[in-house]
Parts: C-alpha cells; sequence; structure tokens
C-alpha cells in the first residue's frame, strides 16, 4: 500500500522527450563501439578541451573511454590532476556518513539491507541515538555529514526530517583547544521521494541530495531491483534528482555501483545523466560518486559479479570521469583501501569519508570499544552493515597521510551558506573562481582542525601545510586584488585566536 503511494507518474512523465527517457543503451553502445580507433591527436585535442574546463560530449567521453595505449593514459591521468588542481586546487574535503535506519522494502540483489536478508540485524535509531552517533562524529572534528536511510515507512520523510534536525542540535565542546564540534552542513542520501518530500527536507535546511541510480543499463536493473519494489522503476529513480531540482534543492548528487555492468556504459550513463540536467535546468550534479560493490551479508550477487572492476580499470573510469565532467567534485568513498584511494585522488578526486561506521549505531559502539581499550581493532559486523569497508582508519590518521603528500583537508561549508549554490557555484567553479575561495576556507577549517582535534604527529606535519599554503596565498594575483588578503588574514588571526566558524 505504501509502495503504491510513493511513486507519481506524472513526476516522472514531465521530465520525458516524446515518451523516451534520455538513456539510449543502443546509442551509447555505438558510441562506444564506433570510436574505438582514435589517433593520439584526437585524444590530445580532447584533453585540451578538459583543461579548459569545458564539459566534454558523448563521443568525446567514449574517445577516451577506448584508448589502449598505457602512455596515453599517463597523459591522461596528469592532465586529469592538472584539471582538479585548477578548478579545486590541491585540497580534498572530508565528511562522514551517518546510517540511521536498515529497514527496506527493496531487495536489490547487491545490498546487505534488502527485505530478504534474513542475516541482516534491523535497527532503526531514535533522536537520541542520532545525537549520540553525532556528538562522536564531531568529537572527530567532522563538520560535514551524509546522512543515510533504507527505504521503508519507519524512515519517511518526516523520520528524516526529525533526524536532520536533531543531529544538527548538537554542539559539544572539541577535545583541545577553544572550540565545540558541530555539523554545520547535512547532505543526504536516500530513496527517490516525491516533490512534495523532498521540498519538506530542502525545507529542513539539507546541502546535497544525492540519490545513486546503481546501473543505467536497463536490462541489469530490471534483473537486480525485483519488479513490484519501490526501486524495480528504473524512471522513478532516474528522475529522481529532477524532481529534487524542481523541489528548490540545487545541489544534487549522482552515482552509479561500478560491478553492475561494463564499467564503459556506466560512465557513459553518468554523463547522459549530467546532460540532461544541464538541459533541464542549466546546471549539472555537485558531485558524483563511483562506488565500488563489495561483499555484502546474505549476497552471492556482490562477491560474483562478472562486472567487478579492478583497481587498473577503477583509476581509468575516475580519470575520465574527471576529464568528461571538469567542474564537478568526485568523491572516493571509504568503500575502497588506502593505496587504490591515494591513487584516484591524485588523478581528480574531491571529497571523502574517514572514521566511517555504517553499521547502525556503529560510531557509539567504536567509541566504547575504545574507551575499554584504546589500541582496539576495529572489526566490521557484516550483519549491521550494507556493503564491506576498505578504508577504517581515524580521520586524524588519513588527514595526517594526506598533508604528507602536501594535500590540505577542508571542512569547508562556506559555499552553501553564502549563497554559493546551485548555478552560482557552478559558474564559479567554470570559471575556477570558487577554488580560490575554498583555498581560503581550507586554511581556515584545517586551522581550527588541528586547535582543537589533531594529536600531536598531525598537527606537526599540519602546520607546514598551512605554511606553504599561505605562501601560495600571499604570492596569488588573485588574492591580491582589492581587499580578499586583508580580509584573510583578519580571519585568520581570529582563528587562530579561538573563533570559531569563520568564513568567506
Ligand atoms: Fe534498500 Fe538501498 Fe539496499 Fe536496495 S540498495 S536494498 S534500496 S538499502
Amino acid at each position: 500500500e505504501w509502495t503504491a503511494q510513493v511513486i507519481k507518474q506524472d513526476e516522472i512523465d514531465r521530465y520525458l522527450k516524446n515518451g523516451r527517457d534520455f538513456i539510449d543503451e543502443e546509442e551509447i553502445k555505438s558510441l562506444l563501439q564506433n570510436n574505438r580507433k582514435s589517433d593520439k591527436t584526437r585524444v590530445r585535442d580532447i584533453l585540451a578541451k578538459s583543461l579548459a574546463i569545458e564539459r566534454l560530449g558523448p563521443e568525446e567521453t567514449a574517445v577516451l573511454l577506448n584508448v589502449r595505449d598505457d602512455d596515453l593514459w599517463e597523459e591522461m591521468y596528469e592532465t586529469g590532476l592538472k584539471v582538479k588542481q585548477k578548478v579545486y586546487d590541491n585540497r580534498i574535503v572530508f565528511f562522514a556518513p551517518l546510517y540511521c535506519s536498515n529497514y527496506c522494502v527493496n531487495s536489490c540483489l547487491y545490498c546487505g539491507f534488502r527485505a530478504e536478508n534474513s542475516h541482516e540485524k534491523r535497527r532503526r535509531l531514535t533522536m537520541e541515538e542520532v545525537k549520540q552517533e553525532t556528538e562522536v562524529m564531531v568529537t572527530e572534528g567532522h563538520k560535514r555529514m551524509m546522512i543515510v536511510y533504507g527505504e521503508h515507512p519507519l524512515s519517511d520523510v518526516n523520520y528524516m526530517c526529525d533526524t536532520i534536525r536533531a543531529a544538527y542540535e548538537v554542539k559539544k565542546p572539541a577535545p583541545r583547544g577553544t572550540g565545540f564540534g558541530q555539523i554545520r552542513r547535512i547532505n543526504v542520501n536516500a530513496a527517490p521521494m516525491s516533490i512534495a518530500d523532498l521540498h519538506k527536507l530542502w525545507e529542513v535546511g539539507i546541502g546535497t541530495y544525492q540519490v545513486f541510480q546503481e546501473t543505467y543499463h536497463k536490462p541489469s536493473y530490471a534483473s537486480l531491483h525485483p519488479a513490484g519494489t519501490l526501486k524495480g522503476n528504473y524512471r522513478w529513480r532516474l528522475y529522481a534528482l529532477h524532481r529534487a531540482m524542481d523541489a528548490g534543492i540545487d545541489d544534487v548528487a549522482m552515482g552509479a555501483l561500478f560491478g553492475l555492468y561494463d564499467w564503459r556504459f556506466e560512465v557513459m550513463g553518468l554523463l547522459q545523466h549530467t546532460i540532461d540536467l544541464e538541459n533541464h535546468f542549466g546546471i549539472g550534479p555537485h558531485t558524483i560518486s563511483f562506488p565500488r560493490m563489495t561483499p555484502a551479508s546474505g549476497s552471492d550477487f556482490s562477491a560474483n559479479s562478472s562486472y567487478l572492476v579492478d583497481d587498473s580499470s577503477f583509476k581509468k573510469l575516475v580519470t575520465v570521469l574527471r576529464l568528461a565532467v571538469p567542474y564537478t567534485g568526485l568523491i572516493v568513498t571509504a568503500r575502497e583501501a588506502p593505496g587504490i584511494k591515494k591513487e584516484v585522488i591524485k588523478v581528480g578526486c574531491t571529497q571523502t569519508d574517514a572514521s566511517t561506521r555504517i553499521g547502525i549505531g556503529g560510531y557509539t559502539e567504536t567509541l566504547k570499544a575504545l574507551q575499554e581499550r584504546e589500541d582496539y581493532p576495529y572489526e566490521q559486523d557484516q550483519d549491521i552493515q550494507q556493503f564491506t569497508l576498505g578504508e577504517t582508519r581515524r580521520l586524524d590518521a588519513v588527514m595526517r597521510e594526506f598533508a604528507e603528500m602536501g594535500m590540505i583537508s577542508s571542512f569547508c561549508t562556506a559555499g552553501y551558506r553564502c549563497g554559493r549554490t546551485g548555478d552560482k557555484i557552478m559558474g564559479l567553479l567554470k570559471s575556477c573562481k570558487e577554488g580560490k575561495f575554498c583555498k581560503l576556507n581550507a586554511v581556515l577549517t584545517f586551522r581550527e582542525y588541528l586547535d582543537d582535534f589533531a594529536s600531536p604527529a598531525t598537527k606537526k606535519v599540519g602546520e607546514k601545510v598551512i605554511a606553504k599554503e599561505m605562501e601560495e596565498i600571499r604570492n596569488e594575483p588573485f588574492f591580491k586584488k582589492g581587499t580578499l588578503l586583508a580580509t584573510f588574514e583578519e580571519m585568520l588571526r581570529r582563528t587562530e585566536a579561538g573563533e570559531r566558524d569563520v568564513y568567506i
């Protein structure tokens, strides 16, 4: 009964063109087939377009996906990094997910939360538990949360709004320094909703709304998501982000679960999705994610799919996405082990998570275990998780590693709170100006972290990163214009003196 109430057919039909959706399998397949033999000049022309921060077209993207020459791939990796540095500088934004409920009415074959998995221990956080989990997250130093729910009447939009409000309310003194821990931005990963429900999320003050299509290949989608379930409706999901835009949420995020079907096809699907959003609303996604399927409780498919993506192909697909949509953020999650994560950050990823716990109540349980035993080795319990993590280190350790690589970690949420969202942020990203503001805000939020949360070892290496960033900022002509540099230097002084949440 609930399932029948959720889907509004008119909120699908309004986005179709002549009754058809924007994914044309035959067209994607023929683009991939017909662009198998491009010469180096053609590939280099396409790379030049990426470097000019222009989105590639489907044919150009198909050319890149078909490159077989290893030397040319090396050029593409280098160009990916250059594009990232041009738009986003050398920073990486951190967030952490909060899983609120693992009840789900769907039965996706690859997922531990699916309704038919009798091994899964079901649980939904109370508001008190949401606050406890948030307290642990902010005590680690997190400022940005991705809140996640299964699809079920127990976690409907009203529950979502209550949990988001509860998480925003948490404010806790920091373990060191003068600051406090608080979530400043909550992004939402939730099932497709109606425009009316999405508007409720917008009203409660969310950042980005994220829905992954899982696979753009319709026959695979149909076999992995049984008919009759909510998720069995491909088009209801395909237009979830369109509806979000119409509900007023102008930051949306897309993704595909790599391993369900051919990775080249999925990259083309993500590009077509981006183009359709641009055609309808003038802006594409704020971020793109590309989780790789990992083993899940009670799922044979998750370990045995014939489309599992190896590390080499994974690096290639991330690189092509970086080149195809140069101004969109790319998220590599804690599904990935530290080694490959570093590799793909080098070719263009801009966001990642750390200290991640994906069991329901997982942050609080880890804290209890750490209080009993400081060297507690985190062990994953697949029967309370949706999938398996490859990165289980704490935020401080991951940030230290990135600082040693010369990268600055950022918790910046300024763009959203200064109204730099939607088409405004897209324009700034395309003109490479947003990265400049982000550089300043990265320094301010990194300074806060070092003073309030960092271990002595992380603080030591972090100070060197701040010194390097300050030198670059003081020598950058963009910052010397007008009063920007002076304003920023004053903000940094205030932050060093203990003021918090100062942003530009
Ligand atoms: Fe439910 Fe999402 Fe898992 Fe499918 S992937 S079973 S919708 S939680």
